[in-house]
């Protein structure tokens, strides 16, 4: 779609403000009723009337004219960047991430800022401080977390594509259920600089949109190495393979689930002969034991800063339930008295996983699984705090190792869209896109 939409643009049979002023327009007349949208760039018309002067002198970017939305977690200059939040609620950006000085280069226009989880903390949409986004797909199911309005605002048809953040799953699992293509890079691809953090050793930031190829368009903008973030890194040349071998390991979800994904393994090698086994990788059921306390200790120590003196309120006085129970958590568990009880433990478990995946690596190319163990439950419906964590069984693993895993959808169950995830060796990004797109067929 983005490179059709962009030959138009290119031809001059598409203006910039033609492309900008819809959405704009869309997203006022949809947007009251669809809580995606936190806060609209007013001036995103006028720029776009700018940019069309420079389309016409040939000397526009990459992707100029096209539209995309931002999840609150990512700075952009002058628009306010609350994190779906109260504390920050009218916190302005004084800067631009390093994701969006790259996409401003290429001339793509910053739509607006969307909802999420508060702070990206959560796996359905339901704890932002501005109330759950609709999904557009399945209006009365959540549309997944934590880049709820990432997800449902290219779902919606208000953007060509969107920004969003995975910490342990919020790009994956909200693609998963809005049914869309959510791609998670490998960690140290594409800069953290200018992202408000969730917990910094597993954050990634990466794009959401209609199709793969849409999203290589955009990953290859936004990846590459930057001196303001040190984890960042140029990787080796890419896997250049034609016969695919595939893992599946086995890991709890949904019967149904399973089923459904089981069906487009079968089908994608049967199409390209590739072969596929069931595996077990040992300690697979522990990502969730693993990634919490690893992030309760990152957020309980990156929210330090919200003390209320330079930014906003102070956190634990403004912030929802979510949240502080993260902060209290993270308060505990990092005491003197507990040091190596359980961050440090995790910190090992985590290594072991990451020995665990790199061993399957050895013998498949890629690993498929759901990208979520169950389907999205009913705004509004109660379900335990252990459950809700448990929507991120099958995500986490990716973060937890570094590796990059996109979402891709695999089709309906009750109506419902269901997202199929592959993952491939750390680094592998290209590889894991080219790999994917015979799932998208
Ligand atoms: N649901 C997970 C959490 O709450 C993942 C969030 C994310 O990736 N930002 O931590």
């Amino acid at each position: 779609m983005i490179k059709q939409k962009l030959k138009l643009i290119k031809e001059g049979k598409l203006t910039a403000e033609h492309n900008i002023r819809d959405y704009i327009e869309k997203i006022r007349k949809e947007n009251p009723e669809m809580n995606i949208v936190l806060h609209i760039n007013e001036n995103a018309i006028e720029q776009a009337v700018e940019l069309d002067k420079k389309i016409k002198q040939g000397e526009a970017g990459k992707l100029a004219g096209l539209g995309f939305l931002v999840k609150s977690v990512i700075n952009v200059e002058g628009l306010i960047c609350n994190c779906s939040s109260r504390v920050l609620e009218n916190y302005k950006a004084t800067y631009n991430a390093t994701v969006i000085e790259k996409l401003l280069e290429e001339d793509a226009i910053v739509l607006g800022m969307v909802n999420c989880d508060e702070f990206a903390c959560g796996a359905t949409g339901e704890h932002s401080a501005f109330g759950v986004c609709k999904n557009p797909r399945s209006p009365k199911r959540v549309p997944g977390g934590s880049s709820s309005g990432s997800a449902a605002g290219v779902t919606a048809g208000f953007c060509d594509f969107s920004l969003g953040s995975d910490t342990g799953g919020s790009i994956r699992n909200p693609a998963s259920h809005c049914g869309i293509v959510g791609f998670k890079p490998s960690y140290g691809k594409v800069s953290r600089y200018g992202l408000i953090d969730l917990a910094m050793s597993f954050d990634q930031i990466g794009p959401l949109a209609e199709n793969i190829e849409d999203c290589r368009i955009v990953f290859d903008v936004i990846k590459g190495r930057d001196s303001r973030d040190t984890v960042t890194m140029d990787f080796k040349e890419k896997k250049n393979k034609k016969k695919i071998s595939i893992g599946v390991p086995k890991i709890n979800a949904d019967e149904k689930i399973w089923k459904k994904i089981r069906g487009e393994i079968g089908r994608v090698c049967k199409e390209n002969s590739w072969t596929w086994k069931d595996i077990e990788i040992k300690h697979i059921d522990l990502g969730i034991q693993t990634y919490y306390p690893i992030v309760y200790t990152e957020f309980f120590s990156g929210t330090r800063k919200f003390d209320g003196r330079k930014y906003g309120f102070k956190i634990e006085d403004a912030c929802g339930e979510e949240v502080l129970r993260r902060i209290l958590g993270g308060k505990e568990i990092t005491k003197a008295e507990y040091a190596g009880r359980y961050y440090r433990k995790a910190l090992a478990v985590r290594k072991i996983l990451k020995q665990e995946f790199e061993k399957a690596f050895k013998k498949f190319d890629v690993l498929v699984m759901p990208t979520v163990p169950k389907l999205p439950h009913q705004i509004g419906e109660k379900i335990s705090v252990e459950e809700n964590y448990m929507y991120d069984a099958c995500t986490v693993l990716a973060n937890i190792c570094e590796i990059p895993a996109i979402s891709v959808p695999a089709g309906e169950i009750d109506g419902i869209p269901v997202g199929i995830q592959i993952l491939a060796e750390k680094g592998e990004d290209d590889f894991l896109l080219d790999v994917a797109g015979e799932f998208e067929k």
